[in-house]
């Protein structure tokens, strides 16, 4: 595989790249700084400074407590509709709430306590730490056991492992999309299928593909999800999370953290709980109002720009930089730690080295470049 590594065929590139016009919307001081971490923390659109600056300084400043009624009460579903467009649900499946690590607890919670007779809950060792924190909390307040299939190698998916244990015993199948480290993207429809042919309900963590890639929750037939909504799509560090029920599941599944966002008439302040009809009884408390309004504006750029475009150019650079590494880092030691193979890799592309971490260092330090570091190498 021959490539071209001069600065001018990256340039050309550059300059036919139709989504090229985006980058003026977004807020860029230092354009000689490249930033490796939009996977970790999405950059700062234009739109969203100016538009947290109107809702701090006219919504919250001029209009006070009148705020609630004039948009801020319905923001977590107004949101979560559009960013249901982004994850290939309906409208009213995706509200914004919380983080994503207490997202993942409620519906985790609520799936296990819908399969009472079943006393497994599967996930793999590729999935990210907190989400497995989390598991073993559910599994200890539910009398269930966690079964988490070792996967041998960072940049497969251990399919064959979670085919094995995936059975009528298993209430909950819960696993990140695209894994944090490597980037191995699992085939969503296939995973799925596996575990409704258990019997078991499924429980994708969408974090480091949404808005990376098209996702596709209904026709996968997707159960349940959580996604964060700090990285791909730009929201801001610390933005509420989405999560995603799959209609048919509303009405039977209940919030484990039931609180007063959730109840059917909130401001009777009743002293006793009946969850609201639909996705706003995975509500707790109170929405962040201000983290929500920050993740609205980088949502209706990614809807502009296309999640198609997006990906195509995503593979494009991905694949690039994997020539680049071959032609040119190999050669020194450097091991590809992402997959191959396009369909199977998310938006981030991870190298290995045994001097990783001085490098890293030495790329902060003295190139001006912002990547990331992940143990060992
Ligand atoms: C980033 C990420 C999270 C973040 O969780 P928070 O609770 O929002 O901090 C969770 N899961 C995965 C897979 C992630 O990549």
């Amino acid at each position: 595989m021959s490539i071209d590594t001069s600065s001018d065929y990256a340039r050309e590139r550059d300059a036919e790249d139709p989504l090229g016009r985006f980058r003026d919307r977004f807020v860029i001081p230092d354009p000689t700084l490249i930033y490796l971490d939009g996977n970790s923390l999405g950059r700062l659109p234009k739109a969203t400074a100016a538009r947290l600056k109107e809702v701090v300084e006219q919504e919250w400043g001029q209009d006070l407590i009148r705020g609630w009624n004039q948009g801020w009460f319905d923001l977590p579903e107004r949101v979560g509709t559009k960013l249901a467009r982004i994850v290939g649900a309906r409208a009213d499946e995706v509200i914004m709430a919380d983080a994503t690590s207490v997202n993942l607890y409620k519906l985790a919670m609520a799936a296990v306590r819908a399969r009472p007779n079943r006393t497994k809950i599967v996930s793999d060792t590729l999935n990210f730490p907190s989400d497995i924190y989390i598991l073993q909390g559910v599994a200890a307040q539910t009398g269930t056991e966690l079964q988490l299939v070792q996967a041998n190698d960072e940049r497969r998916g251990p399919v064959e492992g979670l085919a094995a244990v995936i059975d009528d015993d298993t209430a909950l199948v819960s696993l990140t999309h695209t894994a944090f480290k490597s980037g191995y993207t699992y085939d969503m429809a296939a995973v799925t299928e596996m575990a409704h042919a258990a019997g078991a309900l499924i429980l994708w963590d969408c974090s480091h593909s949404v808005g990376a890639m098209p996702i596709a929750l209904n026709n996968c037939h997707v159960d349940l999800a959580v996604g964060c909504s700090y990285k791909y799509l730009n929201g801001g560090p610390g933005a509420p999370a989405f999560l995603y029920v799959r209609r048919v599941l509303q009405e039977p599944l209940g919030n484990p953290i039931p609180g007063w966002m959730g109840q059917k008439n909130p401001f009777e302040f009743n002293l006793h709980y009946e969850p609201t009809a639909g996705l706003r009884r995975f509500l707790s408390g109170t929405p962040p109002v201000l983290g929500l309004a920050a993740v609205e504006p980088g949502l209706d750029l990614l809807l502009e720009a296309g999640l198609d475009a997006v990906r195509l150019k995503s593979v494009g650079l991905s694949d690039y930089l994997i020539r680049l590494w071959a032609a040119e880092l190999a050669p020194l030691g450097y091991r590809l730690r992402s997959p191959r193979q396009a369909a199977r890799r998310g938006s981030h592309v991870s190298l290995g080295h045994q001097e990783g971490w001085r490098i890293n260092e030495a790329l902060i330090q003295e190139l001006n470049v912002l990547p990331d570091f992940r143990r060992p190498d």
